[in-house]
C-alpha cells in the first residue's frame, strides 16, 4: 500500500488538527467575511454584476444542508433510511470500479480510494465538538473537481472567485449524491466537503496527486486547479497505488506560486521544513512554509477569494514529464 503523505509526518509531533485552529474559523468570527460586499461599490459599477455572479455561484454549496455531514448530522430528513440490506459486490475491486464511475457519472473528474488513516481526521469540528466516525467506516472515495483553466487564470478578479465557488457548488452535489448512492446500497457513509478529515492527505494517500509549495494537492491533470471532497465509507474498496514524485521533485526548481503572493504568504525557499508560522499550521509536517493568515488578510483587503497561486502554477506539465 502506498501512502506517500505519511512520508512527510513527524509522528513524535503530529497529532489531529483541531479545525477551530484553521484561519477560516478564527477570522469568521471576527469579521463575518462574505465575498458578497455590494457595500464596497456604487450603484451602476459593472463589477457589482462580477460580484454577484461570485457570490451566487456558492448558492448551492450554500443552501444544500444534505451535502454536508456537519449540518447533515442535524437535518437526517433530507437523507433516506439506509436499505434493509446491503447491495453484495462481487469482490472490493467490482466496488471500487463502480463507485468511481458513478462518482464520475455524477460529475468528480478524478477518483481515488484509500483505507482511511485516522491522523487525517480533525480532533474537532467548528462547534467544538469531537470528531467521531464508526469504528467499521475505514475507506475513502477521495473526488477531484476540476476547476476552468481560463476562469482561474483572471484571479484575483472576481471571474476565478465565481470558479471557485461553482467548484464548490459542484462538489455539493456531486458528494452528497455519491454519499447517498453509498447510502441506498445499505453501506455506511458520510459526505465531507472541507470537513471532518483533511482532504490533501487522504487525495495523497488516495493515489491523487502530491503537496506543493502553494500548500495545494497537484495533479498530473489539472495542477492545483481542483477542489477536493471525500465520503467515509464502510464499503470494502481497494486502495489506488500513488505513482507521484515527492514534493521536492516538483517545486524545488521553481517559485512561481510564491512570486505571484502578492500576500507573501509563500515561501521563496529551495527546502520543506518542520517550522511552522502560525496557529494555522498543524505541526509535524514536512512542507513549504504557508502563512494562511497574511493569504486571509489579503483576501479581506481585495473582498474575495484569490487563486494567483493557483493559476501561476505550472504542475500539471512538470508532473507529466517526471511521471512518463
Ligand atoms: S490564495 Fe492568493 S494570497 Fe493566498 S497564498 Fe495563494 S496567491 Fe497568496
Ligand atoms: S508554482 Fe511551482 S513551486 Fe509552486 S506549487 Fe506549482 S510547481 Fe510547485
Amino acid at each position: 500500500m502506498s501512502r506517500k503523505s505519511t512520508g512527510y509526518l513527524d509522528t513524535e509531533v503530529h497529532g489531529r488538527f483541531d479545525r477551530r485552529k484553521t484561519v477560516f474559523y478564527r477570522r469568521d468570527i471576527f469579521t463575518g467575511f462574505d465575498h458578497f460586499r455590494p457595500d464596497t461599490l456604487d450603484p451602476g459599477d459593472p463589477e457589482l454584476l462580477e460580484l454577484a455572479e461570485a457570490r451566487a455561484s456558492w448558492t448551492l454549496h450554500d443552501n444544500y444542508p444534505g451535502a454536508f455531514c456537519d449540518t447533515l448530522m442535524g437535518n437526517r430528513k433530507l437523507v433516506r433510511n439506509h436499505a434493509p440490506f446491503r447491495y453484495c459486490f462481487a469482490e472490493p475491486r467490482t466496488a471500487a470500479e463502480n463507485i468511481s464511475a458513478v462518482a464520475k457519472r455524477f460529475g468528480a473528474s478524478l477518483v481515488g480510494m484509500t483505507e482511511l488513516d485516522s491522523r487525517w481526521l480533525y480532533s474537532h469540528k467548528r462547534n467544538g465538538n469531537p470528531v467521531t466516525l464508526p469504528d467499521r467506516a475505514v475507506w475513502a472515495v477521495v473526488m477531484l473537481v476540476e476547476m476552468d483553466r481560463e476562469e482561474i487564470s483572471t484571479s484575483p478578479d472576481f471571474r476565478a472567485a465565481a470558479e471557485s465557488g461553482r467548484a464548490y457548488s459542484r462538489m455539493a452535489d456531486i458528494v452528497g449524491a455519491v454519499g447517498e448512492y453509498i447510502r441506498l446500497l445499505g453501506y455506511y457513509a458520510r459526505s465531507c466537503g472541507n470537513d471532518t478529515a483533511l482532504s490533501i492527505p487522504l487525495a495523497m494517500d488516495a493515489g491523487l496527486g502530491v503537496l506543493g509549495r502553494n500548500g495545494l494537492l497537484l495533479t498530473r491533470d489539472f495542477g492545483p486547479r481542483v477542489r477536493i471532497c471525500k465520503v467515509i465509507t464502510d464499503l470494502e474498496l481497494v486502495q489506488t497505488p500513488n505513482e507521484y514524485p515527492a514534493s521536492e521533485e516538483v517545486c524545488s526548481g521553481c517559485t512561481l506560486c510564491a512570486e505571484a503572493c502578492e500576500a507573501e504568504a509563500l515561501s521563496l525557499s529551495e527546502s520543506p521544513t518542520w517550522e511552522i508560522l502560525t496557529e494555522s499550521n498543524n505541526p509535524g509536517v514536512l512542507r513549504w512554509q504557508f502563512n494562511p493568515e497574511k493569504c486571509f488578510d489579503f483576501w479581506l483587503e481585495i473582498g474575495r477569494d484569490c487563486s494567483n497561486c493557483i493559476a501561476a502554477c505550472p504542475a500539471s506539465s512538470i508532473l507529466s514529464k517526471l511521471m512518463n
